[in-house]
């Protein structure tokens, strides 16, 4: 094998993300930064974009990924700034709109709601029929997609990185500890440590050559350029435009438009693998898929129906199943990167993607909250290209199609069941899915169980219909006793003579404690910042289980792998996930119930709280713990799945004097707001820290050393600047919101809301919210609720005090 070079880093494709990235590393100062294109730049998606770009998005991530996308551009003289509208072509649509503009300020862009009428006057060619509003953003415009690629690739070249087209890469070569040695090419090897893999379609085929999982799908997307109307012809500084009630997007053109759209029933295609020789000429389009989003355009634009199609484009863009890129570390392939499925995002995201992949390689601290994007969230389930085939396909159809907050997704259906699955069905269950596991939303008791969907269209921004089910729910695990399957949660075997230092040093709380001991604890970045909110049991000297969200299982397991350092004494990592169900029952009539079917000792002497015990139930043993997430006495119970049917059915029966009832998901997330329990993304993320948090109890300062120990004390030390607070918004009646919102304080922007819930026993809508430490308890804000602002209280961090934990 020839010897080509030796490389600082190796970025591998030559669309606008590989240039970004090569770019970004080559400013951070990293020396022969070599990028490699197989066929010629822009050779995949890249070409075929329309080159609209948009800093509106209700992630803050993303809207920072894009507004500095378009400061780049801008610097490099490749933008144009003509403005965007979005329409709402509904009044559904209108309240989607307020929403996301009150989530948009509450993170620090300022978007502006324009009437109808102001539409049409910053746009005149639109029709006004079935018009309800715009957002405005005047920063947004477009650009040329060949251009900008090639004037990044130029910057990337003038500090020293090296460009090299037609030359495809054939292999990855790993060391025997599995550490990046060198990229294959067809002419030869290619030395370096480092490697970003930014293929676009082709990136899960590349990562698989160093036995790394990308799950990405490629999904077709059309646009088409359209002649110019006479007596309709567009100014080129009309600005862009989005009408997701009508599926379409444009940009002027020729005096034409460019009009691009998200069809409803998206195609999947290589699903196995996309040929290496495919380049960047466009597939032949379907015209007839492509004909309801013209109907859509000609709603807003009737002149079009009079418009010919000069040019119908077809090309697949890479989709993740959430429609999310996959950026960062490969865990267990030490050196390789990815900055792959762009999910549409290609422009938008492209310049903030290139500076975060190459800060976090070169080490700089990562100042967004990156873990939406890990790359190593998706896991085993979704290694079936077919089923993340679908998932993609469902992403891409709902990316302008209105998808209410507690819509379910529908496609790839039924994919991992629970042991008591049957059981959950005849007692009327309502599924909704996480990370591949059917999960009961509530139960409808008397009614045929069914998977929930596209639910929330049926009662769009009101009240649901199931709210007295979720009251009824609720008052059973606060008052009696209620039951919920819980076998979703992610668990993960730590053993081996390093598994104790390695979780010392990676949770914030003392994790060396006698065997049977349940830690509830934050596992903490070096700035102290939250990677991850999880529960770890400890089994034995060198065996613990670390249990957290469904969704969450491959993100902590990849996070903690990361964390492993050389020299580190054996470690093993594993998911034990399928191995256990769990059973957990909670209510002040949970001990009653549990002692009716175990002689094990289950008293509060005998059981203490935080504690993990196997007892008997009938023929089984599960390990029970009694944790709680409800703030009620009760326990979580772990088993082998043989054995959950029959123990769920023992607790059924034995808790039927005593009034049990199963629960679904969420009611969970009432109960647990009412005490002041946090949830991991949403209340926690890297860029909050468990001072902050309120989890300052969770903080084991007296540990020598621990990731974030410095920092944490440090910013002791400097005093809070704020911290998470819940709140009470609006009086009794139910309030439309669900997270995200703006806060308000003296009419200015403080903070956005978090995790949002009815308390059923508080009888108040509740909120949390990072506020500035002097807003305390009885402190006053106000929220902003489709456009009205709703007057909100603070209060102490539980609303129902936590009594029965410690009974
Ligand atoms: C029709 C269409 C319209 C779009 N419109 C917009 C828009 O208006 N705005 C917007 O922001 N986004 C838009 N997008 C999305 C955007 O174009 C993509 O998200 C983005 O271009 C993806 O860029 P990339 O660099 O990740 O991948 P790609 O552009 O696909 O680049 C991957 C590169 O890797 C190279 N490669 C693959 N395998 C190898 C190998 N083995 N060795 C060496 N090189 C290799 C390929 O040749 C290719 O050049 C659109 C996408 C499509 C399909």
């Amino acid at each position: 094998m020839d010897r080509v070079g030796e490389a600082g880093a190796v970025v591998i494709g030559g669309g606008i993300t590989g240039c970004s990235v090569a770019y970004h590393l080559a400013k951070a100062g990293l020396r022969d930064v070599h990028l490699v294109e197989k066929g010629e730049l822009t050779s995949g998606s890249t070409c075929h974009a329309a080159g609209l770009v948009t800093q509106f998005n209700p992630s803050p991530t993303m809207m920072r990924f894009r507004r500095y996308s378009i400061e780049l551009y801008r610097a490099l003289g490749v933008f144009e700034t003509v403005g965007s509208l979005r329409f709402a072509s509904s009044k559904e649509q209108l309240m989607e709109l307020q929403r996301t503009a009150s989530r948009a300020r509450g993170i620090g862009l300022d978007v502006e709601l324009v009437s109808g009428a102001e539409a049409a006057r910053l746009m005149p060619a639109i029709s006004t029929v079935s018009l309800y509003g715009a957002v405005w953003v005047p920063g947004d415009g477009h650009l040329d997609p060949h251009t900008a690629t090639h004037a990044l690739a130029r910057a990337a070249r003038t500090l020293g990185a090296h460009v090299m087209t037609g030359m495809r890469v054939t292999g990855i070569e790993l060391s025997d500890r599995g550490a990046i040695r060198a990229v294959i090419t067809d002419r030869g090897a290619i030395e370096t440590e480092v490697v970003v893999v930014a293929g676009g379609i082709w990136a899960p085929q590349i990562a698989a050559m160093a036995g790394a999982q990308v799950v990405s799908t490629p999904v077709d997307h059309q646009h088409a350029a359209l002649r110019a109307v006479p007596g309709h012809e567009l100014p080129h500084d009309m600005p862009c435009f989005r009408d997701p009630d009508n599926l379409v997007y444009g940009k002027a053109e020729a005096e034409g438009v460019i009009l691009g759209g998200y069809e409803a029933d998206p195609v999947a295609r290589w699903i196995d693998g996309v040929p290496w020789d495919h380049a960047g000429m466009s597939l032949p389009p379907d015209q007839a898929r492509f004909e309801p989003l013209l109907r859509g355009a000609a709603r807003r634009f009737p002149f079009l129906g009079e418009a010919g199609i000069v040019k119908l484009v077809c090309h697949p863009d890479a989709m993740t199943p959430d429609a999310n890129p996959l950026l960062g570390p490969v865990p267990g392939v030490r050196g390789l990167y990815l900055a792959a499925g762009l999910s549409l995002n290609g422009f938008g995201g492209a310049g903030g993607i290139g500076r975060a992949v190459a800060e976090w390689i070169t080490g700089g601290e990562a100042e967004l909250d990156l873990h939406p994007y890990r790359c190593w969230r998706f896991g085993p389930v979704h290694r079936d290209h077919r089923y993340a085939a679908e998932l993609a396909r469902e992403a891409y159809r709902y990316y302008y199609l209105l998808r209410y907050p507690y819509d379910s997704d529908e496609w790839g259906r039924p994919r991992r069941t629970s042991a008591v699955h049957t059981r959950m069905q005849d007692l009327g269950a309502v599924f909704g899915a996480k990370h591949g596991w059917e999960r009961v939303d509530y139960y409808e008791p008397g009614r045929p169980w069914r998977r929930a969907g596209a639910d929330q269209r049926r009662f769009g921004w009101t009240r649901p219909p199931y709210f007295d089910v979720l009251a009824e729910e609720h008052a059973a695990f606060r008052e009696r006793a209620g039951i919920i399957d819980m076998s979703s949660f992610g668990k993960i075997e730590v053993t081996g003579k390093g598994a104790l230092a390695l979780l010392e040093r990676a949770a914030g709380n003392l994790i060396d404690r006698p065997a049977g001991s349940v830690v509830y604890t934050q596992l903490l970045e070096k700035d102290g910042g939250i990677a991850a909110d999880v529960t770890i049991t400890r089994l034995g000297e060198e065996h613990f289980r670390v249990v957290t969200g469904a969704g969450y299982v491959n993100t902590d397991m990849g996070w903690l792998r990361l964390q492993v350092r050389d020299g580190d004494p054996p470690v093993e990592l594993r998911e034990s996930t399928k191995d256990f169900s769990v059973i957990g029952m909670w209510g002040p009539r949970a001990r009653q119930i549990l002692e009716r079917v175990t002689e094990d000792d289950v008293s509060d002497e005998g059981f203490p709280f935080m504690h993990a015990r196997p007892i008997r139930i009938g023929g089984a043993t599960a390990l029970a713990q009694r944790v709680t997430y409800v703030g009620e006495l009760g326990w979580e119970l772990y088993l082998e799945p043989a054995w959950a049917g029959q123990v769920w059915d023992r607790l059924m029966q034995a808790g039927r004097a005593s009034g049990i009832r199963p629960g679904g998901y969420r009611a969970l997330d009432s109960l647990r707001m009412e005490k002041g329990y946090r949830y991991y993304g949403t209340d926690l993320t890297l860029l909050d820290n468990p001072l902050e948090a309120g989890l300052g109890f969770c903080v084991h300062f007296e540990k020598p050393d621990f990731n974030g120990r410095q920092a944490l004390l440090a910013a002791r030390e400097r005093g809070l600047e704020r911290r998470l607070r819940t709140l009470e918004v609006g009086g009794e009646d139910y309030q439309p919101i669900y997270g995200g919102e703006a806060v308000y304080r003296d009419g200015r922007v403080v903070s956005r809301l978090r995790s949002c819930g009815y308390g059923f026993t508080a009888r108040r809508n509740l909120a949390y919210a990072y506020l500035p430490m002097d807003l305390k308890p009885g402190g006053t804000v106000e929220v902003e609720v489709f456009g009205r602002m709703v007057p909100a209280v603070v209060t102490t961090d539980a609303v129902v005090r936590r009594e029965h934990v410690a009974s």
